[in-house]
């Protein structure tokens, strides 16, 4: 009566998920403060007040027709060109209005990019740790999901990997820095190979192989490291962007999807963009927080509450003994598990009130990730319950 396929995705619960609703289950019973929920991506920074401030006054002072009615499908012209102008100054890109169209945040980004670039049979790669989604997004454009094995000593890529899982069928590789989970940046050297591998494979199988760059935390980096540009890298890149972080609005769904000049075939690759937006009944993205990002392009929030949690649970734990790689970007901490199985080691830290989540949902075994986009107090109250977590495996 229904499609098995929708009713499984609607129904069967993540693992995150799961995670949450024991964790509220379990607040109830010994205290909110008494349980340490490190599941979530969700940010706990506010937006930035000159968001808040731009949007009262668009709301109070435009006229309602212009910000509540339908816009063109790829968004406000001026709203483009105002973004275009940003990126082009910040990151050296050459880029205009017709090379953005606007989205409802990096889900719709992703999927709409894959809609347009899917035919029949072909495969998606992702290179591990990875956003669990990309699967379910991937699958529902009729594309197969195939994933690298993960570099786990300092999560750049493996590329003997890589190369192993692009086929002849492969249309894109997602690629995801700063990366949620692991917290790494991939370096320029990193990308320049990656390039390289993409070309070889693509002159060898006859069709360009397009890199997906998801970049929901681009602005989200430590050690004043900067996150390389990719289309500066590499020709075919389509770039997936949302506001969910470094603005903290997850909930108001507002982002971009760019398409450089580079990009072969651009404008049948724009048109199929439009298209598959359409069909996924995207009509536009929201009008009112177009019209507040344009006129806070360039303005940064201060996300310094990230980097104090990135070093006070990265020094927490390692002094625990786990062993993690320093994190560079996003907000999350992607560490070893300390014993091989990852759900057995989550559901010992559970025992703990700690919440944490399984390498495996992101294809990495054997590890887990806590994200720390929490308040930092309950990173100090956590780190004597990691350390005695730690202890129970010395026993
Ligand atoms: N991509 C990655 C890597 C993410 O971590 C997330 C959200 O956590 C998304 C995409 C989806 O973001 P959005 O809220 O913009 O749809």
């Amino acid at each position: 009566m229904v499609s098995e396929q929708m009713y499984k995705l609607g129904t069967k619960k993540s693992t995150i998920r799961t995670i949450f609703e024991y964790g509220q289950k379990r607040a109830a019973e010994v205290g909110a403060e008494n349980v340490f929920d490190f599941s979530l991506g969700n940010p706990n920074v506010p937006a930035p007040d000159f968001i808040q401030a731009a949007a009262v006054d668009i709301l109070l002072h435009s006229d309602p027709t212009e910000v509540h009615g339908y816009t063109i499908a790829p968004g406000k012209p001026q709203v483009r060109s105002a973004l275009a102008a940003d990126l082009n100054r910040r990151f050296g890109m050459n880029i205009t209005e017709k090379n953005l169209f606007l989205t409802a945040g990096a889900a719709a980004s992703v999927t709409i990019t894959m809609k347009a670039l899917a035919e029949e049979g072909d495969e998606f790669a992702a290179i591990a740790p990875f956003f669990p989604e990309y699967r379910v997004f991937a699958e529902a454009c009729g594309g197969k999901f195939v994933a690298a094995a993960a570099k786990t000593d300092d999560f750049q890529i493996d590329f003997a990997a890589l190369a192993a899982v692009i086929t002849s069928r492969t249309k894109a590789v997602i690629v995801n820095s700063p990366n949620n989970p692991s917290g790494a940046v991939y370096s320029e050297e990193t990308l320049r190979h990656l390039a390289g591998l993409l070309r070889a494979k693509a002159e060898e199988f006859g069709h360009p192989i397009f890199i997906i760059a998801d970049e929901p935390y681009r602005e989200i980096v430590y050690d004043g490291l900067t996150v390389p540009c990719i289309p500066l890298f590499y020709e075919n890149t389509i770039v997936c962007y949302s506001y969910s972080k470094s603005f903290s609005l997850p909930g108001e769904r507002i982002g971009y999807i760019i398409v450089p000049d580079s990009v072969a075939d651009f404008s049948r690759v724009y048109g199929a963009i439009a298209g598959a937006a359409r069909v996924l009944t995207h009509v536009n993205a929201p009008s009112l927080w177009q019209l507040v990002i344009a006129r806070c392009a360039g303005q940064t929030a201060d996300l310094g509450i990230y980097a104090r949690n990135a070093a006070l649970l990265y020094e927490g734990l390692t002094a625990a003994g786990f062993d993690c790689i320093r994190p560079q970007g996003a907000f999350y901490l992607f560490p070893k598990a300390l014993e091989a199985d990852d759900y057995a080691f989550c559901a010992r830290a559970r025992e703990h009130d700690l919440l944490l989540v399984p390498g495996a949902d992101f294809g990495c075994p054997g590890y887990f990730r806590a994200a720390y986009c929490v308040c930092t107090e309950m990173i100090e109250r956590a780190l004597p319950r990691f350390q005695k977590l730690a202890e129970t495996y010395h026993e």
